[in-house]
C-alpha cells in the first residue's frame, strides 16, 4: 500500500507574462519537479487559449471572423462560439454595458497615450456606429460566426483573462493538484486549500494607497477579479478615465477606481468588474445583488466603498 504523507506537500509558485499581462500560479505539490510540470502544462494552455481567441494574433479564429466582418460567416470551434454566446448573455443582462463589440472604437482611442482631448462629437458617434452585440450574428448548427457590419470587430480584453483562469484550474484539478491559485494579473481563480487544510487568503490592493491592501478575503473554490483604473487610465483635458469604454456613447469610463467581483468563475467576474465600471457603482451593486453567488466591492473616485449584501471582510490590513 502507497503511503501518502499528505505534510510533505509544499506550496510552488511561478510568474511568467502572457496574454499581454502578468500572471502567476500557486499550486501545492510533493516536489519542485512536480510542481513545474504543472505549471508547463498551465502555461501550453494559456497558450493555446491566445492562439484561439485573441484579437491580437493575426491567425486566430477571432481575427478572422474580425477579417471577414460585413462578408461571411466564418466556422469556429465549438469552444470559441460558446465564449462568445457567453459574451453575448453578459451583454443582455447588463444592457450593452459588456460587449465584446467595443472593440471598433479602440480605433479612435490610444490608450498606450496618457493625454488626450475629446474628439468631436461626431467622431464619437461614428465610433460607435458599429459596435452592437446584436450585430454578433450566431449559427448553432454549424457552429459559425458573422459580424454583420464591414467595419465591426470583436475582442476579449475583458473576459478572456478570466477565461483562461477557469480553463487552467479546471486542466490541473484534472491532474489532481489538489490546491492551487491562478492570477491572470488580477483575475484570480482558486480551488482546494493549501497542505494541512487553510484556505487560500488573497489581498485586495487599496487602490486609494497601493501600498496597502484594502482587505484579506479568504478564496475556497470561487474567484475574484479586480478592474481598476488606478493602473492603466488616461487624462482627457486633465481628468482620469479609465481604458474601459462604454460601448453606447464610445467614451472612456469614469466614477469607479476599483470593482473587483467574487463570483464562482473568473470568467463571469471578470466581465462583471468591467460591466460594473461601464453602469456606475450604484447600477452594478444593484445588478450583483440579484445575481446568486456574486459580490462585489466598489471603491469610487470619491473614495466611497460599496459592497454588495453578503460581502464579510475577514481582516484588514493596515
Ligand atoms: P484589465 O484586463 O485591464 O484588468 P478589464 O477586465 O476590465 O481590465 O478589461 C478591460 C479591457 O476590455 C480593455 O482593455 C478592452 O480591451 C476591453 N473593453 C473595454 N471596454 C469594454 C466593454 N465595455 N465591454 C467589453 N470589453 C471592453
Ligand atoms: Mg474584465
Amino acid at each position: 500500500m502507497a503511503f501518502i504523507d499528505a505534510q510533505s506537500q509544499s506550496i510552488y509558485k511561478r510568474d511568467f507574462s502572457k496574454m499581454g499581462s502578468k500572471f502567476d500560479i500557486t499550486v501545492v505539490a510533493n516536489s519542485q519537479n512536480e510542481a513545474d510540470e504543472f505549471i508547463d502544462l498551465a502555461i501550453d494552455e494559456i497558450d493555446r487559449i491566445e492562439n484561439l481567441i485573441s484579437s491580437w494574433k493575426s491567425t486566430s479564429q477571432t481575427s478572422e471572423i474580425n477579417k471577414n466582418a460585413g462578408i461571411k460567416f466564418i466556422k469556429v470551434d465549438a469552444e470559441l462560439f460558446s465564449l462568445i454566446q457567453r459574451s453575448i448573455a453578459i451583454s443582455r443582462l447588463t444592457d450593452g454595458a459588456f460587449d465584446i463589440s467595443y472593440a471598433a472604437v479602440d480605433r479612435i482611442w490610444n490608450f498606450d497615450k496618457k493625454n488626450h482631448t475629446w474628439p468631436d462629437q461626431q467622431t464619437l458617434e461614428n465610433s460607435v456606429r458599429n459596435v452592437g452585440f446584436e450585430n454578433i450574428k450566431i449559427n448553432e448548427e454549424t457552429s459559425q460566426i458573422f459580424l454583420s457590419q464591414k467595419e465591426m470587430k470583436i475582442g476579449f480584453g475583458a473576459i478572456g483573462k478570466g477565461y483562461a483562469a477557469d480553463k487552467v484550474k479546471a486542466l490541473l484539478q484534472g491532474k489532481g493538484v489538489t490546491g492551487g491559485i491562478i492570477n491572470a494579473s488580477g483575475d484570480m481563480s482558486a480551488w482546494g486549500t493549501q497542505p494541512g487544510g487553510k484556505a487560500w487568503k488573497v489581498a485586495i490592493t487599496n487602490p486609494l494607497d497601493q501600498t496597502k491592501n484594502y482587505g484579506l478575503f479568504e478564496l475556497r473554490d470561487k474567484a475574484v477579479v479586480t478592474s481598476g483604473n488606478y493602473e492603466k487610465f488616461i487624462k482627457i483635458d486633465d481628468e482620469v478615465y479609465s481604458h474601459i469604454i462604454d460601448p453606447r456613447t464610445g467614451k472612456p469610463t469614469k466614477g469607479t477606481l476599483s470593482v473587483s467581483v467574487f463570483a464562482p468563475k473568473a470568467e463571469l467576474a471578470d466581465a462583471l468588474a468591467t460591466s460594473i465600471s461601464v453602469m456606475g457603482a450604484d447600477a452594478g451593486v444593484y445588478l450583483i445583488n440579484q445575481l446568486p453567488d456574486v459580490e462585489c466591492i466598489i471603491i469610487t473616485q470619491g473614495g466611497n466603498v460599496i459592497n454588495s449584501k453578503g460581502i464579510k471582510i475577514n481582516t484588514y490590513e493596515n
